[in-house]
């Protein structure tokens, strides 16, 4: 027996043994009892309440009937047989429907005798049935035994196959429960408890699993899910602090003729209020003598490249390089040149570096780099290799981040030019990351809860919203002809095709042949097709790129390498084929390739014409809104956290009640409550803290790697 009874190892729990128990971990990582009164049901059923089979409907939710089998049949051979059983109450009958232990079942169940079926109605061959349900045959106390509120837990098939499907989970966690001879731990002191009128964790975890009624089991839900946001907050702020504590930021305390110089002859346009604010935020962060790690979000379009390069151009005011870092060559090159010449005339001397220079230009570059003569390197991830050595690198920029694993950032944060290493505390250049790519607040919270975040919320002045509209591939040569009026009228096109790494061969055959189709239709001389893809030299891409920039053709064909940044005003209308092959989150960055200018510009989102349910909500939601944040919103809701665009390798922490896209207010009180606390007890050295010191502890042992951001 373990010292604490709570970390007892789960074979020891009455009804487990050594293979359930083995499976258990196995399939669901519960190791101990705590582990087990941690797995909580995903939802609750009412076992109280009986539908009449006349009343089922194929979009209803679990219900439970009472009725009888009054016939069965089997169809296909024996390894893969189909059971279909005719179940009838007083007001009509369904069929309930086996594919596996068919054998089994018919040889259990009898027909004429009263079963309770539970399960989830669905659509089969145009006809209502029910597949799988759970039978129970009735008895005296099958209406006295079941609670309003049954718990469901999420299982796995090897543990169903060993009799622990959601009901056998049900009854371990009953014994467990009515074993225990202590109170569960608390696990939150009481100034934190008593604002929020939480329940005790102890009583929360028992209404979890065995819910006395509807309020409880609110209170419990409300209880788990603010614990589970507080100790996230809680380490995530912790290692802000710490970082905070441990590095210090260059300071850059004075505004110099860089700055000045471009702000008062270059800067083609008023800044945008949100612009300004953020500015001012920035110019916060490098002068408090603190190191910046600050998230700027901004649709596609809202103009934070001037943004980083007044940021940038502080730092050089201060006698730092700056680095501005993008995740193709594409878009690195065209930061180059937006930078060239937004600051031509102005003295400050910019450099591009990718992987495709020759080695002579190269090593100039770097000679140059290091005699501190370059004040601007901008580059894609070439800039974070080894031999990259800045004089003094000041701040780093990195363009939508997502692209960026986290390891490469870290590379980054360590190369801090000539620290000084004589110092206490290293310093560190200032970093800021920008985004394109939309976070839902609650994801950002949690995904880069330590750094600052800045958001641009305004697009600047003169902009036509987009236009977008879904077709099927049926109505192609309509969408030619409106192509045709749109060149007509000195406008650019852009068509889009997927390429998804599984599929890469048939997805350039399709970009190939729609490529094709359209030089067919769009012939020279009067029409120039441009084609960009994956599979093409950097130079030639880049060739294309520019003559499309330049206007010297029509239509850019092109797989997602567009994707990110690209800027070219003329450009009007955004043809996007396979549609439905696309995330939300990509569909909302293609589109900002549009709508750059003041002419108004379409978006066209091509589908085939049978498309699944989700698709046609991504469809739906592109052509009613082009708020990136509710986009975000609908894809985090569509697809759940943890699919989110370029999240993959960040992570997300392991939330098994709560819910990024719902409790999405639970998490902010969390975050407030922790941030308080910190902000009294920093190192939570308090007495009244000691239980938090001791959670954090516990968990520190499998410290999580995300929060490592920068
Ligand atoms: P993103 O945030 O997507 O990186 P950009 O920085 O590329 O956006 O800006 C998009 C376009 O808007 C650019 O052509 C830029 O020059 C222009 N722009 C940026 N700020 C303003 C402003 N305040 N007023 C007018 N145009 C602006
Ligand atoms: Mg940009």
């Amino acid at each position: 027996m373990a010292e604490n009874f709570f970390d007892t190892p789960i074979e020891y729990l009455k009804g487990v043994g050594p293979q359930r128990a083995e499976l258990l971990k196995k399939e669901l990582g519960i190791f101990s009892f705590n582990d087990l009164l941690k797995h909580y049901p995903f939802r609750y059923v009412d076992r109280t309440k009986f539908h009449k089979i006349s009343e089922v409907q194929p979009d209803m939710p679990y219900i439970q009937i009472k009725g009888q089998f009054v016939s069965f049949h089997t169809e296909g051979n024996p390894r893969s047989q189909r059971l279909t059983g005719t179940f009838e109450d007083i007001s009509g009958s369904i069929d309930v429907v086996w594919f596996r232990g068919t054998r089994w079942i018919l040889k259990a169940l009898e027909k004429n005798t009263e079963y309770i079926i539970f399960g989830k109605p669905s659509v089969f061959k145009g006809a209502i049935n029910i597949i799988h349900p759970d039978v129970e045959k009735v008895t005296p106390e099958s209406f006295t035994f079941h609670s309003a509120l049954e718990p469901v837990y999420s299982t796995s098939e090897k543990l169903q196959a060993k009799g622990l499907h959601s009901k056998g989970i049900a009854k371990l966690q009953k014994t467990l429960l009515s074993s225990l001879r202590t109170a569960i731990p608390e696990n939150l002191p009481e100034h934190i408890q008593s604002p929020f009128r939480l329940i005790s964790h102890h009583e929360a975890i028992v209404n979890i699993h065995l819910p006395k009624n509807e309020e409880v089991l609110r209170n419990a839900r409300f209880r788990l899910k603010f614990e589970e946001f507080f100790f996230i907050q809680l380490q995530l702020l912790r290692i802000k602090a710490e970082r905070t504590e441990k590095y210090k930021g260059f300071v850059f305390s004075r505004v110099g003729n860089f700055f000045n110089r471009f702000y008062k002859e270059k800067l083609p346009f008023p800044l945008t209020n949100a612009q300004k604010k953020v500015m001012k935020e920035i110019r916060h962060d490098l002068g408090s003598g603190k190191q910046m790690n600050r998230l700027l979000q901004g649709d596609v379009g809202s103009g934070k490249t001037v943004v980083s390069l007044m940021s940038m151009l502080i730092a050089l005011d201060n006698g730092y390089q700056a680095a501005l870092m993008a995740p193709t060559e594409i878009l690195a090159a065209q930061h180059y040149r937006t930078l060239s010449q937004l600051t031509a005339g102005t003295g400050v001397y910019t450099a591009l570096l990718t992987g495709s220079l020759k080695t002579k230009e190269k090593k100039e570059i770097l000679a140059k780099l290091a005699a501190g003569e370059i004040h601007i390197l901008t580059g894609t991830h070439a800039l974070i290799e080894d031999t990259v050595k800045f004089r003094n690198l000041g701040l780093v920029v990195i363009d939508e981040q997502h692209r960026f694993g986290v390891e490469q950032r870290a590379k980054l944060w360590r190369k801090s030019g000539e620290a000084s290493a004589t110092q206490e505390k290293k310093s560190s250049p200032h970093v800021l990351i920008m985004t394109a790519t939309p976070i839902p607040r609650t994801l950002a919270m949690t995904l880069y809860g330590d750094l600052d975040t800045s958001v641009i919320d305004e697009l600047p002045p003169g902009r036509t919203p987009v236009k977008t509209v879904h077709r099927y591939e049926s109505s192609r040569l309509r969408i030619f002809a409106f192509m045709k009026k749109q060149i007509a009228e000195g406008r650019q096109v852009y068509v889009v095709y997927p390429l998804i790494e599984e599929s890469e061969k048939t997805d350039y055959k399709n970009l190939m042949d729609g490529y094709e189709a359209i030089t067919h239709e769009f012939c020279r001389p009067q029409y120039h097709v441009s084609i960009v893809h994956g599979q093409m030299k950097p130079a030639d891409k880049n060739f294309e790129m520019q003559r499309f920039i330049k206007g010297q053709t029509h239509i850019m064909v092109a797989t997602t390498v567009i994707e990110v940044g690209v800027d070219v005003p003329n450009a009007s209308v955004m043809i996007i084929e396979s549609a439905e092959r696309f995330g939300l989150s990509q569909l909302h960055q293609l589109r900002g390739r549009v709508g750059r200018g003041a002419k108004q510009s379409y978006c066209i989102l091509i589908t085939g014409d049978k498309i699944s349910a989700d698709a046609k909500v991504r469809m739906d939601t592109m052509v009613l809104t082009t708020d990136g944040f509710e986009i975000a919103e609908t894809d985090m809701r569509l697809r759940g956290p943890g699919d989110m665009g370029g999240t993959q390798q960040s992570g997300i922490p392991g939330l098994s009640i709560a819910d990024l896209g719902r409790d999405g207010d639970i998490l902010q009180l969390a975050r407030k409550s922790a941030s308080t606390l910190l902000e009294e007890d920093p190192r939570l050295e308090l007495k009244k803290n000691i239980i938090l010191r001791r959670q954090i502890e516990l968990a520190g042992k499998n410290r999580i790697s995300w929060s490592r951001i920068s």
